[in-house]
């Protein structure tokens, strides 16, 4: 196919599994952003932010990425009211930089409603995925705190979205994957905090009851999530370290903004240093450095407490040239201990460790999205580095306990999850392909919907 659009093989997902070519276009403003979908020709669109997304979700191979990062104006922010206006490939790391911190009317500062646990996403992509942080039983997901914002369509049409108006479209565009049409900008509500210093507590847990029982102690907290030994068995399944966080009140003392990450993994290691016996020691330090009392106090400044994982750029390159699959799932509350020991037996048993292995509970607010993935319950995320079929088989294990369990898997984190485990566990995927845009699609859409949706769409088209 001709096309009028460069081609590249630079876009990857942060897991690095796939490598694909696209036409790519970087238009720096709305009008660019028309004329670039005018001139797709028969190009499929997806909208592309950072490619923070782990799989195939932010993907589009032999199709066209419009990369958003030039639509990066802050437009308006109120101050009295912390409605803040910007473009869809404005940062949170911008955002922090910028309108967090300001003196809010109330005595406190302005701060990030939802926060994932990296900075560096656009919010085009934060709506996309309707992200969620640490305060999902508190604040809910990013979709919860946004007031609008103006959707441009294949067929240049841009359509104003908010709860109020085409609602539908609002509630399908946000977890919807880029798929409803590109984001141009948004309009966001910011949270009045106390103040950007946040008091901590790490508590170790001998198993998964702790957990569960630290997370029932833990409604005063904010913030609250748990790093668990995936390599534990038997008695000690379940172990390791529970993390809660709230502002602190009264403190004046001023927190600069995170800046780019001071150490960067430059290249590939042409092996991963990611192995079984690196991975028994991390696990065994991680566990015990709390020391003999198994709890630590301490105050600290947000980017310490959002976002330790960007003190390394390219961290993803540790795991080779491979790459690695991400999972993530989430479990209704009912029998969720079960589950998630269920879970945690299968991967300590199969060998395949996971090095960031994240559990947390989730509340039980009511998606904003069709397709949102937080649901009430408990989440578990993982990095597994890419061993090929044992790693995969090992996925697809997991995939049937969840499923079992009425359970759902995360897009943003998955590149494989087959058609009928997204359908199981997105009970509106029908619904939501109603809203689909006729012009785009991803590899994660033509791999998940299948033939019969993507037929339907295109009769509409
Ligand atoms: C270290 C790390 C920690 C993370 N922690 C969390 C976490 O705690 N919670 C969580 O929920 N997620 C987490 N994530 C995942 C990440 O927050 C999401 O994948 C996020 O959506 C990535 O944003 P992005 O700008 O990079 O978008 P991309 O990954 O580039 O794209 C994501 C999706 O958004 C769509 N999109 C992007 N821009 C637009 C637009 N303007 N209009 C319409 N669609 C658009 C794309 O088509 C794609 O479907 C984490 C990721 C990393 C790397």
């Amino acid at each position: 196919m001709v096309s009028v659009f460069a081609e590249s093989r630079a876009h990857r997902a942060w897991g690095r599994v796939h490598r694909f070519v696209h036409h790519v276009a970087r238009p720096t403003s709305p009008a660019a952003a028309r004329t670039v979908l005018a001139r797709r020709g028969q190009l499929a669109v997806l909208p592309y932010g950072l490619g923070r997304s782990y799989g195939d979700s932010c993907l589009n191979p032999g199709g066209l990425l419009v990369e958003t990062r030039g639509l990066d104006r802050l437009l308006a922010f109120d101050p009295a009211s912390g409605v803040l206006r910007c473009e869809a490939g404005v940062t949170l790391a911008e955002l922090l930089g910028t309108v967090v911190g300001r003196p809010a009317p109330d005595g406190g500062v302005w701060f990030l409603p939802v926060s994932p646990g990296t900075r560096f996403v656009t919010v085009g992509g934060a709506i996309a995925n309707d992200v969620h942080g640490k305060n999902h039983e508190r604040a809910g997901s990013f979709g919860h705190h946004v007031r609008a914002f103006g959707l441009l369509r294949s067929d240049g049409r841009i359509l104003r979205c908010a709860p109020q108006e085409n609602a539908e479209l609002f509630a399908a565009t946000i977890g919807g994957l880029g798929l409803t049409g590109l984001i141009l900008e948004a309009e966001l509500q910011l949270v009045s905090v106390p103040s950007l210093r946040l008091e901590t507590e790490d508590i170790r847990f001998a198993d998964l009851e702790g957990f569960y029982r630290l997370a029932a102690e833990s409604k005063d907290w904010a913030y609250t999530v748990a790093w668990v030994d995936c390599l534990a068995r038997g008695r000690a399944l379940g172990r390791g370290v529970f993390s809660r966080a709230r502002h602190l009140a009264g403190s004046r003392e001023a927190v600069r903004p995170p800046g780019p990450p001071r150490l960067s993994i430059p290249l590939d290691p042409p092996c991963s240093p990611l192995n079984s016996l690196s991975l028994r020691l991390f696990n065994a330090l991680l566990f015990h450095r709390l020391g003999p009392g198994g709890r630590r106090s301490a105050i600290r400044p947000y980017p310490a407490v959002f976002y330790p994982l960007d003190s390394i750029g390219a961290w993803n390159r540790l795991y080779g040239p491979r790459g690695f699959w991400q999972y993530q799932c989430v479990v209704p509350p009912d029998g969720a201990p079960r589950t998630i020991a269920r879970l945690l037996e299968t991967i300590s048993g199969s060998g395949e460790g996971s090095f960031l292995a994240v559990l947390k509970t989730m509340g039980d607010v009511p998606a904003p999205g069709l397709l949102s993935f937080p649901m009430a319950g408990t989440t578990l995320a993982l990095d597994f580095p890419n061993r090929g079929a044992a790693t995969l088989q090992l996925l697809a294990r997991l995939d049937r306990i969840v499923l079992e369990a009425g359970g759902r898997l995360y897009p943003a984190k998955d590149g494989r999850m087959p058609a009928d485990v997204f359908r199981a566990g997105h009970p509106n995927w029908q619904r939501f392909t109603e809203w689909v845009d006729p012009g785009f699609s991803s590899a994660f859409w033509r791999r998940v919907a299948g033939a019969e949706a993507a037929a339907r769409i295109a009769r509409a088209a």
